[in-house]
């Protein structure tokens, strides 16, 4: 869908948590003390001016992610220096819309007035659940209450908010996974992420998994079945919001529209290629001082493989993949390879309209099934 990949998009990465969730894997460290956050300042900022000297960066952001880790466990003080780095290095007066990630426990009233006062208009805060045995479970420094509040406070200050919450976890029942739900639109949240817990090599449960992990697939059912009864309508795999209030920044991820990626273990998407820049704040730091590449992995992704990567993001949403946007971007073979794969997915899976080929409700809950035969 050529609306979503237009323009150019920034995600930045804050890798400091309170402490490591047994399940995460995505790149943290613990805030261990204050003087390590001026030290990520100082390498982002030369980061943020190599970009700013490429012909790439003077093009008008369109959307603006901040993410985590914990963006929320940085200071106000600590704030205004980011925000000054960002304002400098690139170009944010034609923003759409700019995203942060909290934390409940972290999020508090000064920090969303700064919010507002500049450019942020999204906030997507990680509850995971409201429910009391399920965050100790799951190790959350904060409680069900702290999470509802969090959700009440950036309601009250008028940004569109997003709630994520965790399902298929340790002992979880449905009775348990609806009242989640039922909590968060309560509240009012305009928006609703549901993950399920999986077990990623590298993590403490990857490890050595916890018992009683029930079958993520009832619960997902459940999430389509309600969350649409509720109004929020599932426009992506993972993602339900009611109509205006989708993720215009995670829209551009799917349908690989250029993104800028910086900070330690952030992934960019720049012309075809992919690359991630090295999951350590210790070497970010000091490749950055050295002057030396700060990439952990870079590849190009054209040809085939690269119109399978666009087929597999483009199914994750409801939107799906169009045939005519495929064969320009990749050529006919390419395209007509990927058409392929999918010929015998059936109808009830995936919808196959004129040009177009859409996942339905029942083939986005065995979306895995589906990448295989585009991957095989
Ligand atoms: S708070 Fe979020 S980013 Fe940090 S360790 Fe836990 S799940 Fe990972």
């Amino acid at each position: 869908m050529r609306k979503f990949s237009e323009g150019i998009s920034l995600y930045l990465h804050v890798p400091f948590c309170i402490r490591k969730c047994p399940y995460c894997a995505f790149y943290s460290v613990p805030m261990s003390n204050r003087e390590l956050v001026g030290v990520y300042l100082d390498a982002v900022e030369l980061e943020a001016s190599k970009w700013s000297n490429w012909r790439t960066c003077k093009r008008p952001i369109r959307t603006l992610y901040i993410g985590g880790g914990t963006p929320s466990l940085l200071s106000v003080g600590e704030w205004e220096r980011l925000k000054n780095i960002l304002e400098r290095n690139f170009n944010l007066d034609f923003l759409e819309e700019a995203t942060v990630e909290a934390n409940p426990g972290s999020l508090n009233e000064d920090l969303l007035t700064f919010w507002k006062e500049w450019r942020i208009t999204r906030v997507s805060i990680g509850c995971q659940s409201f429910d009391k045995q399920d965050l100790l479970i799951l190790g959350r420094p904060h409680g069900a209450l702290e999470g509802m509040k969090s959700l009440e406070l950036a309601l009250v200050k008028g940004f569109h908010v997003s709630c994520d919450l965790l399902f298929g976890l340790p002992g979880q029942t449905i009775r348990r996974w609806h009242a989640n739900l039922e909590t968060a639109l309560r509240l009012g949240v305009h928006h609703v992420s549901c993950y399920q817990l999986t077990l990623e090599e590298g993590t403490q449960w990857g490890k050595s998994p916890p018992q009683s992990i029930p079958s993520g697939y009832p619960f997902y059912r459940w999430a389509q079945y309600y969350l649409e009864k509720k109004g929020l309508y599932q426009y992506e795999i993972a993602s339900f919001a009611l109509r205006g209030f989708e993720c215009s920044h995670n829209l551009g991820y799917w349908y690989r529209r250029d993104c800028i990626g910086i900070g330690p273990g952030a992934w960019g998407f720049i012309r075809g290629r992919r690359y991630k820049n090295v999951s350590s704040l210790k070497d970010y730091v000091s490749r950055l001082k050295e002057g030396r590449s700060i990439k952990e992995w870079s590849e190009r992704l054209i040809g085939l493989h690269g119109a399978l990567e666009a087929a597999m993001l483009g199914l994750r949403t409801r939107w799906g993949i169009d045939e005519i946007d495929l064969i320009e971007e990749f050529g006919k073979e390419k395209a007509q390879e990927v058409l392929l794969r999918l010929e015998d997915v059936p109808e009830h899976l995936l919808k196959k309209k004129p040009h177009k080929l859409v996942l339905t409700r029942r083939g986005m809950r065995v979306g895995n099934a589906i990448w295989e035969k585009l991957v095989s």
